[in-house]
C-alpha cells in the first residue's frame, strides 16, 4: 500500500485511475532526418488535422456563442495555412534536414517574436494566436492531447501544479478528483475545484510520482490522504467515509427550500461564488439565493483573446436571467498574480500579488474596463445585477470607477440600449487599506464584500499561493477578524450591508463569530450552501460572542 499525505482543499472521497496531466509545451528536440519528404508529409498531415479541428471548433462556437467567438477559430485556421508561416517551416526542413516538430517550433517562435515587436497593440496581441496555432500543430505532430484527458473512463487527475487557465480547459466530466504536487488551498485552482464540487488535494510533493499513472487511487479531499493499493482496513475506512458522504448529501437535501434564518430570527443572505455561467446549474441545484461573487476574470482566462462586449454580455445576461429575481454580483476583472492572461502582456513583476492587478489594470486600461462595464450594464436589464470592484485601497479609485460607470450609462442611454440605472455598486474589502478607509469608502458604495483570501494575505504578509507558509497563513488570525469587525462596523454605521465572499465564509466553525460581528451575507461554493444553511438554522445569533477576536 502507498499512502501519501497532502493538503485537502476540496472535500469528498473518490476512487479511480490516476492520470497525469500532459502539458503540450513539452520541450521539442531537434534531430536530423534523412527523408525530408517524409517530414514534409508529416507536417502537411498535421496542418490538415489542425485546420479541420479549428473548423469544427468554429462551428461549435458559432452554434453556442455566435459569430464573434467563432471568428477566433476561423482566424487560427487561416494562420495554419498562412503562406509565410508555411514557407518558413518548409525552408527549415529543406535547409536543416531536421524533424517537422523543430521546424514548426522555429517558425512559431519567429512569427510570435515578429508580432510581439509590432507597435500596434492589436497586432501585438496576435503573438498569443501564433503560439496557440503552433502548439496545435505540434500536438498533432506528436499525438499529444493538449492538456486533455485521453481516457474512456473518468480519472483522478494528477499534476505537478495546475494553472487556473489549464483547469478551466479540462473536460470536467472526465475528472473525479485533482491531486497535485504543489499548490495551495487558496489558489484559484483549488477554488475552482470547490466551485465544481470536485475533491482535490494539493501539496503532495515528490511522493506523487509519474510512475503511478494508471494505478487505482482513493483520495480524501478533506483529510488530504491519497492511497494506492489500499489494504483491507484502509479500504474499509475510505468506503465508510464515502457512504457517510452519501448520507450527509441526503440529509442536506432536506435543507432545500428552507429559509436562511437563525433560531432568533436573524436572516442571512446565503449566496454562491461562481467562475462561469455553467456554474449556475450547481448554484440552482444547491438552492442558493443569489450569486455573491461572479469571478468575471475566468471568462478572460478561458479565452485566447480579449472577450468582446457581446461575448461578455451574453455570459452575464445568461447568469442574470437564470437567477431570475435573485441578485448576481459581478466582480470586474481581477487578473494578475496567479491569474495570468497571455494576451494582456502584463509585465513580469517581482511581487505580482502587490503589482498591477485587479482594479489597477481596469483603471490603467480604460478601454478594457469600458467594454466590461458596458456588457455588465447591458445585462442589468435582464435580472438583478450588481457590480463589485476588487482590490480597492483608496477612495479616489472608487470615485474613478463610479465615473466610468456613469459614462457607460450615458453612452447606453444615448444609444437607446436598456440597462438598470439603479444597479448597485459595491467593493471588495481585501486590503488593510480598505479596512482603515472603510468609513469613507462606505459612503461611496451600496455594499462591502470581504475577500478573506486576500485580506489574510495582505494583513499577515503571507503569500496565499505558498503552501510552505502552513499555519502562518491563518484566516482565523485575530488581526484578520478584527479587520472584519472594523469593516462591518463602518458598513453598518453608513447603513450598507456587508458580506464575505472569501473561502472563510464556508468555515462552519466561524459562523458564530460572523453572527456576532453582524455579517449580513455569506457567499460560498455551491457545495457549501446547504451545510451552511443547516448551521445557520441551528444558531442563535444573540448568543454568539466575539471571543475569537481576542488572541
Ligand atoms: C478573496 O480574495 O477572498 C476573494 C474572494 O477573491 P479572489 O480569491 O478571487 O482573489
Ligand atoms: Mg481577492
Amino acid at each position: 500500500m502507498i499512502l501519501m499525505q497532502g493538503k485537502g482543499v476540496s472535500a469528498g472521497v473518490v476512487s479511480g485511475p490516476l492520470y497525469f496531466f500532459r502539458r503540450s509545451q513539452s520541450e521539442v528536440t531537434r534531430y536530423t532526418v534523412k527523408d525530408t519528404e517524409a517530414e514534409r508529409a508529416r507536417f502537411s498531415r498535421a496542418q490538415e488535422q489542425s485546420v479541420s479541428q479549428l473548423k469544427m471548433l468554429a462551428e461549435q462556437c458559432r452554434a453556442e456563442s455566435g459569430d464573434d467567438a467563432a471568428m477566433l477559430f476561423d482566424t487560427h485556421a487561416m494562420f495554419v495555412e498562412d503562406e509565410d508561416y508555411v514557407d518558413s517551416v518548409l525552408t527549415t526542413l529543406e535547409e536543416e534536414h531536421c524533424n517537422a516538430e523543430y521546424a514548426v517550433q522555429q517558425a512559431g517562435e519567429q512569427f510570435a517574436a515578429m508580432f510581439a515587436a509590432m507597435d500596434d497593440a492589436y497586432m501585438q496581441a496576435r503573438e498569443a494566436d501564433i503560439r496557440d496555432v503552433t502548439r496545435r500543430i505540434l500536438n498533432n505532430l506528436t499525438g499529444n492531447v493538449d492538456g486533455g484527458i485521453d481516457s474512456d473512463v473518468p480519472v483522478i487527475l494528477a499534476a505537478d501544479d495546475l494553472a487556473p487557465s489549464e483547469t478551466l480547459q479540462l473536460d470536467k466530466s472526465k475528472i473525479l478528483g485533482f491531486i497535485t504536487q504543489k499548490g495551495s488551498g487558496n489558489s484559484h485552482t483549488a477554488i475552482l475545484a470547490r466551485t465544481l464540487g470536485i475533491p482535490a488535494i494539493c501539496g503532495l510533493g515528490d511522493a506523487l510520482k509519474a510512475s503511478y499513472e494508471g494505478r487505482t487511487a482513493y483520495i480524501d479531499g478533506e483529510s488530504g490522504k491519497v492511497c494506492l493499493e489500499a489494504d483491507a482496513l484502509t479500504l474499509q475506512s475510505f468506503q465508510s467515509k464515502q457512504r457517510g458522504q452519501q448520507q450527509q448529501k441526503e440529509l442536506m437535501e432536506t435543507m432545500k427550500g428552507q429559509e436562511d434564518v437563525t433560531l432568533d430570527g436573524r436572516k442571512i443572505r446565503l449566496y454562491c461564488n461562481i467562475g462561469s455561467p455553467e456554474d449556475v446549474t450547481a448554484v440552482l441545484a444547491n438552492d442558493a439565493r443569489g450569486i455573491g461573487l461572479f469571478r468575471s476574470e475566468f471568462l478572460y482566462l478561458a479565452a485566447s483573446d480579449y472577450p468582446s462586449e457581446e461575448e461578455q454580455f451574453e455570459a452575464y445576461k445568461s447568469v442574470a436571467a437564470a437567477m431570475k429575481e435573485q441578485p448576481v454580483i459581478i466582480r470586474t476583472l481581477d487578473i494578475g498574480a496567479d491569474k495570468q492572461v497571455d494576451y494582456f502582456h502584463l509585465q513580469k513583476e517581482e511581487n505580482p500579488a502587490m503589482g498591477v492587478r485587479a482594479i489597477r489594470i481596469s483603471l490603467n486600461r480604460p478601454e478594457v474596463f469600458r467594454t466590461q462595464l458596458r456588457a455588465i450594464y447591458r445585462a442589468s436589464a435582464y435580472g438583478r445585477v450588481a457590480i463589485m470592484f476588487p482590490m480597492i485601497t483608496s477612495v479616489w479609485e472608487v470615485k474613478e470607477c463610479r465615473r466610468a460607470c456613469k459614462s457607460v450609462m450615458l453612452e447606453l442611454s444615448k444609444e437607446g440600449i436598456p440597462y438598470n440605472p439603479e444597479t448597485e455598486i459595491g467593493i471588495m474589502i481585501e486590503t488593510p487599506a480598505s479596512v482603515f478607509m472603510a468609513p469613507e469608502l462606505a459612503k461611496q458604495v451600496d455594499f462591502f464584500s470581504v475577500g478573506t483570501n486576500d485580506l489574510t494575505q495582505y494583513t499577515l504578509a503571507c503569500d496565499r499561493q505558498c503552501n510552505d507558509l502552513g499555519k502562518f497563513y491563518d484566516p482565523h488570525h485575530p488581526a484578520v477578524l478584527r479587520a472584519l469587525k472594523m469593516a462591518a462596523d463602518a458598513a453598518h454605521e453608513a447603513g450598507i450591508w456587508i458580506g464575505i465572499c472569501g473561502e472563510l465564509a464556508a468555515d462552519l466553525s466561524m459562523l458564530p463569530t460572523f453572527l456576532a460581528i453582524g455579517i449580513d451575507e455569506l457567499s460560498v461554493s455551491p457545495a457549501a450552501v446547504l451545510p451552511l444553511r443547516a448551521a445557520i438554522r441551528k444558531s442563535t445569533a444573540g448568543e454568539c460572542t466575539l471571543k475569537m477576536l481576542e488572541d
